[in-house]
């Protein structure tokens, strides 16, 4: 197997079976997940979404186009976040916005960041491109797959946050982008950092990521897109900044040698939860899921694989969710029940399947107020103290 971003030697780093196809949505179907990883340039990927993109992206595709990405509920016009502040010092450190004008996101969303772009800079004309037919968006937006729009090369910014380690084959995103830039123009790519969500106990290997990218990776891949990479910034998210130019020659990046230390010793907490979560089993204690969605699911296909399905069933399992919809509906075998009517037989550990950190913090308390002095606490794979 060779790298997608380096062509250097590629291993094989593990595989899930049965695996939603979706973490965040319904898709009604499972996929075996590989993760494929570079040594050369810390790459890893979802093996097969870059084997063969065109497959990946069309039972993708109903995923996309039902994809909620923001509450609209919960956050107010223009969400103007710790994340959104973070990239906007990184661009103004880099930018030079009184020679700017034509300003392109893709992957917009609401809008909510050209919007905030604009209040800073109203000379600036601002259009976004977003995929998922949304009802409420703030600036001007084409709604369709990018890969269909052609624009000549005019813009002077290009921001596309979010967006790359989804798409299976990257090379022609970023092709795609460059050709939208004018010669000199920037391009700002911003993807998640494996090591954040590593630290953060979060299970980082979701189908629909397909890589996940180093500085070096996205270094490599911008100049096979003809972009040199000019600045990165690692603060929140990992932000890099391309100008469209021919590369100097000689890489900037360097290889984060810890990366694959980090996700082995992942791994092998991963390992460690099952034999402890078995053991918890073997002495008569309950798992109890906390969270029905596709997180439990993928979690509990591990789960199944390893231990076997005569296994799994025998155990001492419970399922709860606090979306009253949810409760008394089958999912994965399990009736899901209220947090509150689940009467545990005996010591329960609680296994809280939440991808995000506001879930979570939802959720802690909740399960932190009922838990006995022998029960145990774990948020996916990682053991918390409390
Ligand atoms: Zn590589």
């Amino acid at each position: 197997m060779q790298c997608p971003m380096c062509a250097g030697p590629a291993e094989v780093v593990f595989r899930r079976l049965g695996q939603p196809g979706s973490v965040h949505l319904p898709l009604g179907k499972t996929v075996d997940l590989e993760i494929a990883g570079c040594r050369n340039c810390d790459f890893f990927w979802n093996a097969e979404a870059f084997a063969d993109p065109e497959a990946f992206m069309a039972w993708m595709a109903p995923a996309y186009a039902s994809y909620n990405l923001l509450d609209n509920d919960l956050h107010g016009f223009p969400l103007v976040d710790e994340r959104t502040l973070t990239v906007k010092g990184f661009l103004d450190a880099h930018c030079d916005w009184p020679g700017m004008r034509q300003v392109l996101e893709v992957g917009s969303n609401r809008g909510d960041f050209l919007a905030y772009l604009q209040q800073c800079h109203g000379h600036l004309q601002l259009l976004g491109v977003e995929s998922t037919p949304l009802s409420l968006v703030g600036v001007p937006t084409l709604f369709n797959d990018v890969h269909e729009i052609r624009f000549s090369p005019s813009f002077d910014l290009v921001v596309t946050r979010q967006v790359l380690e989804h798409m299976p084959d990257p090379g022609r995103f970023l092709t795609h982008l460059a050709s939208f830039l004018r010669e000199g123009a920037l391009l700002l790519v911003e993807v998640p950092v494996l090591e954040n969500e590593l630290d953060e106990g979060v299970d980082p290997w979701v189908v629909e990521h397909a890589g996940h990218y180093s500085e070096r990776a996205l270094e490599l891949l911008g100049r096979s897109a003809g972009l040199t990479l000019v600045a990165a910034d690692r603060t929140y998210q990992l932000s890099v900044l391309f100008r469209k130019q021919a590369h100097a020659g000689v890489l900037r990046t360097s290889v984060n040698s810890v990366r694959w230390k980090r996700v082995q010793s992942f791994l092998h907490r991963v390992q460690e939860s099952q034999a402890q979560w078995r053991q918890w089993v073997e002495q008569g204690g309950e798992l109890c899921f906390y969270g029905a969605s596709n997180v439990f699911l993928a979690l509990s296909a591990v789960l199944r694989e390893k231990w076997g399905e005569e296994y799994w069933q025998g155990c001492r399992l419970a399922l709860v969710d606090d979306y009253p919809r949810k409760h008394d509906e089958e999912v994965g075998g399990l009736r899901v029940q209220s947090l509150e009517s689940h009467a545990p037989l005996g010591k329960t550990l609680y296994v809280v399947c939440a991808m995000y950190r506001y879930h979570r913090q939802k959720m802690l308390p909740r399960v932190l107020g009922r838990m006995g002095p022998d029960d145990r606490l774990f948020a996916m794979w990682t053991p918390l103290a409390y």
